[in-house]
């Protein structure tokens, strides 16, 4: 079997390499990346589970479009530059592993496909003024790169709450005895490699360090970098991500098409991340959530009758409405994606719909995730009101609490200077410091999100209500 660029497929028999190869040679044979085709404004590029909300921005800006994380940007540059150079005697070749560092869901997905496209394009071009290369956008490889089926990019997350070594062992280990096709450099992409067992991270430390064919790991790990065994780390050239501020969030939106006034709303409503955010501007109910949770957990702090087992069902009912709003918008992509592949003559298994669904259950648990998060940033936001709060959050909290409404804002002040039932308030501060900190981190444990809120519901209730 020859794919495109003339060269043997000699991963065919591993797993999941025929699927990619079919839909190589059909989206080759139906003429597929042979022509410019325009991305409207808003577009999204999804690979696997990751929908890419600032798509246009990198079509159009390249390495550019990396601004809102300079120093990640700069790292990865002048690796390219120094690869670029040493082209033609192979005097510099790409590190074995990256690791990606910092909060998930700030650039780490885009800066993967910008070094992966950029190494895989077929006619690389240099930047204006620049010596960085920069993907063409429109060669076979790099459309394949865009609609996330190019196969010597591959992208890898837990099947559950952690990557077991008999996966690792399979899908990594296995493969890395192969360079890409035509003997090129591969690229996978780890993600939340934080979730690797220990037994995973060894099998995966051996292999970076003896690497038999040209393979080059991203591990992105979120939120922990230390969970990650430090002797991985160590063999990983560490390239940092740092959260994006909420108004370099929103210009990012509306420089990717998105409508200013949701982009704007969005902030509020998204999780800090550019999926989330992105979503949250496409979602009304979800841009919207903060101030409903606000309203549904309020009765909590200041009204001594509150049920907080009601409180918790509400917030579910919420949440679901979220949910479904979302899981609506994901099916009509996927109809679409349908559409397209029945266009180009692609096969149900191997096209983009199949790997929309394949990825829906994920990106919908990534949703239910982010707005739980929000569900406690509000109990914080709250807190504040009522004058409960640590200092470090103060700030942040502030900034919410404007949004949330002129009747909390107003109870708040009166309830400001009234008792609550903690033996004192700084005991209670305490209590809710640790209470919220246990939230989050319960989260990445992907618990049943109805015991969950039960649970921080009733504790929160124990710990605030009036007297
Ligand atoms: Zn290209």
């Amino acid at each position: 079997v020859r794919c495109v660029t003339g060269s043997v497929f000699r991963r065919l028999r591993l797993h999941g390499a025929e699927a990619r190869c079919d839909a190589w040679m059909a989206m080759s044979e139906a003429g597929f990346g042979s022509q410019k085709t325009p991305v409207a404004a808003g577009a999204a590029a999804t690979w696997g589970s990751y929908r890419c909300p600032i798509l246009p921005l990198i079509l159009e800006r390249g390495w550019d479009s990396l601004y809102f994380q300079p120093r990640a940007a700069q790292i990865l540059e002048s690796d390219l530059v120094r690869w670029h150079k040493s082209a033609s005697d192979d005097s510099y070749i790409l590190p074995n592993a990256y690791l990606f560092s910092g909060p998930s869901g700030c650039g780490q997905e885009e800066g993967f496909v910008l070094l992966a496209a950029t190494v895989l394009c077929l006619e690389p071009r240099s930047g204006a003024g620049t010596e960085v290369p920069a993907p063409c956008w429109s060669c076979k490889s790099c459309r394949m790169m865009l609609d996330g089926t190019h196969p010597d990019a591959q992208f890898l997350e837990p099947e559950g709450n952690t990557y077991l070594v008999d996966f690792i062992r399979e899908r990594v280990v296995q493969e890395s005895k192969y360079s890409g096709t035509g003997g090129g450099q591969r690229f996978v992409l780890i993600r939340e490699s934080e979730r690797l067992s220990r037994a995973a991270s060894n099998a995966l430390l051996r292999t970076i360090e003896e690497p038999l064919g040209r393979v080059t790991f991203v591990l992105a790990a979120s939120p922990d970098r230390d969970a990650i065994l430090p002797t991985l780390a160590s063999r990983c050239r560490e390239v940092a991500f740092l959260p994006i501020p909420p108004a370099r969030l929103e210009e990012l939106l509306r420089n990717s098409g998105y409508d200013p006034e949701r982009a704007h709303a969005a902030i509020l409503g998204g999780d800090g991340t550019l999926e989330g955010t992105a979503q949250a501007a496409e979602t009304g109910s979800y841009a919207d959530f903060s101030r409903q949770a606000a309203e549904l957990i309020w009765p909590v702090f200041c009204d001594a009758s509150a049920n907080p087992m009601e409180v918790a069902g509400m917030l579910r009912e919420s949440i679901d409405s979220v949910v479904e709003e979302v899981k609506a918008s994901l099916d009509s992509e996927i109809r679409q994606a349908e559409q397209a592949d029945e266009e180009l003559g692609l096969g149900s298994e191997s096209g983009r719909a199949q790997a929309l669904r394949n990825s829906k259950h994920r990106r919908l648990r990534r949703v239910e995730t982010a707005i739980c998060r929000q569900v406690v940033t509000v109990c914080e936001t709250l807190a504040l009101a009522c004058g409960l709060v640590s200092a470090d959050l103060k700030e942040k909290a502030s900034q919410r609490l404007a949004q949330l409404g002129p009747v909390v804002a107003q109870d708040a002040e009166a309830l400001r200077s009234s008792p609550v039932s903690g033996s004192n308030s700084s005991d209670c501060l305490d209590r809710l410091t640790a209470l919220t900190r246990q939230a989050r981190n319960s989260l990445a444990l992907n618990p049943r999100v109805d015991l969950w809120l039960d649970g921080l519901v009733v504790e929160l209730y124990e710990i605030v209500s009036p007297v």
